[in-house]
């Protein structure tokens, strides 16, 4: 069991991190985020911390501590620059305290915070179909809490996800001992929302994804790269494509090429590649060329080449469209949608 939502004395939890983690470790935890609340104030101060501790645990214990944040009634316009730079700091795990129906937390934050791209949407109260449709389109995963008051709206806000196909995860928001929970526990607060014991699996899962060596235990081990000059795409792109291995990023052609490169060099070529069509200096189509001509100068065979799916905008997808036909393989509009790039991976027969 994966807790992705907590909070130590850092905040307002009791317990400093190293008991919180032994006391979650003896409740049946294998893993937990630790995500105080945060604010443009003190950013600084917790994320350094946890990370520093999170080094020290996770290699003295059987046990894995992702530090993390919670952005708590941060204003819906400075959410994103928060939560950018809350990654800068180190955090492995953004979470957004949202539109709970028991505190007055500014309308819009829900909307905002999906649209930031935050990992976890946490007791998003009474969360609209449109923003859980959004969820789902940027691969926000929307919570499920076990805390009195926030719990009240789980049942909608299971409802919406799966209406829309959001992805959810369970979390305690654990400030003291007694806020913990087990396994046996989550499982009953999933339930109660009238999800299944199918749903808590999948749940878990999301949550895997979290762990540092989380490639290692995955089937699928695919080496794929991101190009894209956009940072926040290419962080949607490699959070959905993350869960079938690596995923390396590119901001430009240029870049895009010299990782092409070296990955042949290193004899570990990319299973495949996501290209931005537009993007400044060396632009995707140049990038798409000068790739498939490393590939040919090595002699490789056209059925062993990269699979490289094409990302465009609807505008620009009326000049290109069939462009690179015998070049790419692929063609995606953007913004692109977690579950259409999926299906393409998956048509390639890379991941089942
Ligand atoms: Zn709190
Ligand atoms: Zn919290």
């Amino acid at each position: 069991m994966i807790d992705l939502h907590t909070h130590t004395i850092f905040s307002d939890g009791v317990l400093i991190p190293a008991e919180l983690a032994r006391r979650a470790q003896v409740a049946g935890l294998t893993a937990m985020a630790m995500t105080d609340h945060g604010d443009h104030s003190n950013l600084d101060f917790i994320i350094p911390r946890l990370v520093t501790v999170a080094q020290e645990l996770n290699a003295a214990m059987p046990f894995t501590v992702i530090p993390g944040i919670e952005l708590t009634h941060v204003p819906p316009s400075i959410i994103a620059d928060a939560a950018a730079k809350a990654r800068d700091l180190g955090a492995q795990i953004v979470v957004v305290h949202g539109e709970t129906i028991v505190e007055p937390v500014c309308p819009g934050t829900n909307q905002a915070a999906i649209e930031a791209c935050v990992d976890v949407l946490a007791h998003p109260g009474q969360i609209t179909e449109a923003e859980a449709a959004l969820a789902a389109d940027k691969g926000v995963l929307l919570e499920i809490t076990g805390r009195k008051g926030h719990s009240l709206t789980n049942g909608h806000v299971a409802r919406m996800a799966k209406k829309v196909g959001a992805r959810l995860v369970v979390n305690s928001d654990s400030h003291a001992p007694g806020d913990l929970m087990s396994p046996e526990w989550a499982e009953k607060v999933v339930l109660g929302a009238g999800l299944t014991r199918e749903d808590f699996q999948a749940m878990q899962k999301e949550a895997r994804a979290f762990l540092p060596n989380q490639t290692q235990e995955t089937s699928a081990s695919l080496r794929m790269l991101v190009v894209d000059d956009d940072a926040m795409s290419r962080m949607v792109l490699c959070r959905a494509l993350g869960a079938h291995g690596e995923c390396l990023t590119a901001a430009n052609g240029r870049e895009a090429i010299d990782a092409f490169r070296q990955a042949l060099a290193e004899n570990r070529p990319f299973d495949m590649i996501t290209l931005d069509v537009m993007m400044p200096d060396v632009d995707g189509r140049s990038a798409l060329a000068q790739i498939r001509f490393l590939e040919e100068d090595r002699d490789i065979e056209p059925e062993n080449r990269t699979k490289i799916i094409m990302t465009t905008t609807l505008s620009e997808r009326k000049d290109i469209e069939g462009a690179f036909r015998d070049q790419c393989d692929a063609y995606v509009t953007k913004p692109v949608r977690v579950d259409e790039l999926l299906e393409r991976v998956r048509q390639f027969g890379l991941i089942d």
